[in-house]
C-alpha cells in the first residue's frame, strides 16, 4: 500500500489526543486511536465505581464548560459522565472527522537526517516520521508519513505492571484467579459480580484503582454469604474524603498564587530561594493542618494506614486520591481488611507475606499500575528510544512537551497536575502556536537546562518525584507557557483574585 503523507499525526484519542486535535485542527491532523472509542482511561481503565477525583470545574476544557445544569453540581462525575462530556466536546468541535479508530500505531520510523535535524524547521513540507498503523479490524498495515507527530498514548493503561516473584512463588502456583485491574475493568457488572461474590478477594495496592476495587468487592459481598476483602498495602498514601479541611476550601492550601508562593519553582532568584527557605515552616504547617484533619476525620490510625510521609509529598506527586464515601464504612463493617506488607508472593491457596503469615484467597486483583514509558519505548526507534531514559527516571520534556533530542515530535499527557485535562490542554495551545511558528524554542542546551532545573525542584519536593507532577508550582509553570505564547500570565481581574482564588482552565481561555 502506498504511504499516505499528511502534516500532523496524533497518537491516542484520550483527553490529550482530543485537546491536540482541537488545537491543531487547522492542520487537519490524523488521530490514530487503537480502540473503537475516544476517552482513553475513562473508557478502558475505569470500573463501575470510578469517579473523577478532581473537582468538576477544574476538569473541563477552557472553551467548553460542563453543561449549565451541572455547573453547580459539586459531586464528582462518574466515568460515564466524563465520557459523555468528552463525546459532546468532540461533536461540538467536529473532531470525529480526524479520528481513525481501531488504528494502533505499532512502529515509528525516522525519515529525516538526524545530524541536521533541529526544531527551526517544524513544518518543512518534508516527511520526517513514518508510522505503521495496524487496523485491528481488517488486520492490515497502512503506513503514513508526517511532518510532525504528537504522542498522546497515555501514562496509564495498555501495559500493566505485574510484580516480579521468586521461582515457584508466582501466579502459576496459585489455584485461584489472578487479574490486573485493567482486565477487571473490561468486565461488565454481571461478570464482575460473579467474580467477586462470595469469594475471598485480595486487592494489591492502595491507590485510586485499588480503593475502587476494594469498594466493589465489599459491595458484592454484602450479607451473610459475603466474604471480606483484604487490601495488601505496601506504601500508604494520604486519601481525602472531600475538598475541604477544617471548614476551609482545599484550594487555599495549594492552588492559589499566594499558596504556591511558598513552594520552590524552577528558575527562581536567590531572594526567592531564601524566602522559600524562611517560609518552609509555614509550608510544613499547612501540610500538618491537613494531616491533622485527615487523622481526625478518617480511621487511619485504627487501620495502620497513616502514611509515614507528609501530606505535601503526596500532593506534590499527584498521588492524592479522593475516597469513595463507602470505603471506611465498609471497613468498619468488616468487609474490607488491610495488611501492611512490602513483600508478598503466592502459595497455592492464596498469598504469603514476609512475616510468614498466609492469607487464603480465591481471587487476587493486582492494582499495581501501568508502565507508560514502556508504551512509548515500544513505538519509538533507536536512538530516540534511549533518549527517553534519563538518570532521574523521569521523561525529560521541555514544558512537559518537547524532548530536546527528538525532532518534530511532541508528547502530551506525561506531566501531571491536579487536573490533567487542564495540563494537557494548555500544552496543546502552546504546541499549536509553536507549530505555527508564533514563537521559537530555545536551543537544545537551554531546554535541557530548564528540564534539569524542573527535575531538581520535583526531587526536592517529594520522594515520589518520578511521577513528573507540577501541582505545587502549576501556576508558575503556566505563567511561563503563557509568556512564551505572548499571553499575559496574570490572568485574573483583580489583585485579590490574583492572589487568593484558584487558577483553572477558564483562566486560560484564548487571548484575543
Ligand atoms: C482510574 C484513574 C482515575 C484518574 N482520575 C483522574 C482525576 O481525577 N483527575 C485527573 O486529572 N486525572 C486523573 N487520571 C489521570 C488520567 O490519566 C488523565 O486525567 C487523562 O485522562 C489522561 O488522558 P490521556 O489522553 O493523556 O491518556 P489516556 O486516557 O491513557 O489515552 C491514551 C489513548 O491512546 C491510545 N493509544 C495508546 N497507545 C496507542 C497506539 N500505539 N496507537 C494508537 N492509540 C494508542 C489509548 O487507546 C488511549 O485511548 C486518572 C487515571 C486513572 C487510570
Amino acid at each position: 500500500m502506498a504511504v499516505i503523507f499528511s502534516k500532523i499525526g496524533i497518537i491516542g484519542g484520550g483527553i490529550s489526543g482530543l485537546a491536540a486535535a482541537k488545537q491543531l485542527s487547522n492542520h487537519n491532523p490524523i488521530v490514530f486511536e487503537a480502540t473503537d472509542s475516544i476517552g482513553g482511561v475513562w473508557k478502558h481503565c475505569s470500573v463501575r465505581t470510578t469517579k473523577l477525583q478532581t473537582p468538576r470545574h477544574d476538569y473541563q476544557f477552557s472553551d467548553y464548560p460542563w453543561p449549565h445544569t451541572q455547573q453547580d453540581d459539586h459531586t464528582f462525575p462518574s466515568y460515564m459522565e466524563i465520557l459523555d462530556y468528552l463525546h459532546s466536546y468532540a461533536n461540538h468541535f467536529d473532531l470525529f472527522k480526524f479520528i481513525s479508530f481501531n488504528s494502533k500505531v505499532t512502529e515509528i520510523r525516522f525519515l529525516g537526517d538526524q545530524e541536521t535535524m533541529a526544531y527551526e524547521s517544524l513544518m518543512s513540507g518534508k516527511p520526517i516520521w513514518e508510522v505503521a498503523v495496524h487496523n485491528t479490524n481488517s488486520h492490515t498495515i497502512q503506513r503514513y508519513a508526517f511532518e510532525f507527530i504528537v504522542v498522546c498514548s497515555g501514562k496509564y493503561g495498555d501495559i500493566p505492571i505485574i510484580p516480579k516473584f521468586p521461582m515457584k512463588k508466582g501466579p502459576e502456583v496459585f489455584k485461584g484467579k489472578v487479574m490486573h485491574s485493567q482486565d477487571y475493568s473490561k468486565l461488565n457488572t454481571q461478570e464482575s459480580l460473579q467474580l467477586l461474590k462470595g469469594k475471598k478477594v485480595v486487592v494489591v495496592g492502595y491507590k485510586k484503582s485499588a480503593i475502587d476495587l476494594a469498594v466493589e468487592c465489599a459491595e458484592a459481598n454484602q450479607g451473610e454469604e459475603g466474604k471480606a476483602c483484604t487490601m495488601v498495602v505496601r506504601t500508604s498514601h494520604w486519601t481525602v474524603p472531600h475538598y475541604s479541611v477544617w471548614g476551609l476550601p482545599f484550594y487555599l492550601f495549594y492552588s492559589t498564587r499566594f499558596s504556591q508562593f511558598f513552594h520552590q519553582r524552577p528558575n527562581q532568584s536567590l531572594l526567592r530561594d531564601l524566602l522559600c527557605h524562611l517560609f518552609s515552616p509555614l509550608r510544613k504547617a499547612a501540610s500538618k493542618i491537613i494531616e491533622s484533619y485527615l487523622v481526625w476525620k478518617l480511621p487511619l490510625v485504627k487501620y495502620g494506614l497513616k502514611p509515614d510521609h507528609p501530606f505535601e509529598e503526596d500532593y506534590a506527586s499527584c498521588q492524592m486520591a479522593i475516597l469513595p464515601d463507602k470505603f471506611f464504612p465498609e471497613a468498619e463493617k468488616g468487609n474490607i481488611n488491610f495488611k501492611r506488607a512490602s513483600n508478598w508472593w503466592f502459595w497455592e491457596g492464596g498469598v504469603e507475606f514476609q512475616d510468614n503469615t498466609k492469607l487464603d484467597a480465591d481471587v487476587v486483583l493486582l492494582a499495581t499500575g501501568y508502565d507508560g514509558k514502556k508504551k512509548l519505548k515500544l513505538m519509538l526507534p533507536e536512538p530516540f528510544r534511549s533518549f527517553l531514559q534519563f538518570p532521574s527516571g523521569m521523561l525529560p520534556l521541555y514544558r512537559g512537551t518537547i524532548h530536546p533530542l527528538i525532532p518534530n515530535m511532541a508528547f502530551i499527557g506525561y506531566v501531571e497536575s491536579v487536573s490533567n485535562l487542564q495540563t494537557s490542554e494548555i500544552r496543546c495551545k502552546w504546541l499549536s502556536r509553536l507549530v505555527d511558528d508564533k514563537f521559537k524554542l530555545p536551543c537544545t542546551e537551554k531546554m535541557l537546562e530548564q528540564i534539569t532545573t524542573e527535575m531538581e525542584i520535583m526531587k526536592k519536593s517529594t520522594r515520589f518525584y518520578k511521577r513528573s507532577c507540577i501541582s505545587t508550582y502549576s501556576i508558575n509553570h503556566n505563567d511561563e507557557i503563557c509568556k512564551e505564547m505572548g499571553w499575559s500570565s496574570w490572568r485574573k481581574k483583580t489583585w485579590f483574585a490574583e492572589a487568593f482564588s484558584p487558577y483553572n482552565s477558564q483562566d486560560y481561555e484564548e487571548d484575543i
